[in-house]
């Protein structure tokens, strides 16, 4: 069903929400206190947390090659800088190695 692929991506960007909305106000309210290292901690926390969600979902998530059908799992830079639509991302495929936009398979 579709309805299980979007509550997915319904959970991942509910996630990232979350985390935004909690971690940029605590920023904003003690970085300044701390001065530069306060900032470069502040940073170093949304960077980690951002890895966190998106090595998390590089690892749950699967895609199907629309040339040879073929399911496969991608690398977390893969992940992060692909672009990609709700549904589908544009990766190069493992086995036939052509890069097209790939369904997301589960
Ligand atoms: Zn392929």
């Amino acid at each position: 069903m579709a309805g299980s692929k979007m509550g997915g991506t319904l959970k991942m960007a509910v996630g990232i929400s979350v985390l935004l909305i909690a971690i940029i106000p605590l920023g904003i309210i003690f970085a300044p206190g701390f001065g530069a290292v306060g900032v470069v901690i502040w940073l170093s926390a949304v960077a980690a947390a951002v890895f966190t969600i998106v090595r998390y979902h590089s690892q749950c998530t699967s895609y199907k090659c629309p040339s040879c059908g073929t399911t496969f799992k991608i690398s977390i830079l893969a992940d992060f800088f692909s672009p990609h639509t709700p549904e589908k991302k544009k990766v190069r495929c493992p086995a036939c190695g052509i890069k097209d936009w790939c369904e997301v398979a589960d």
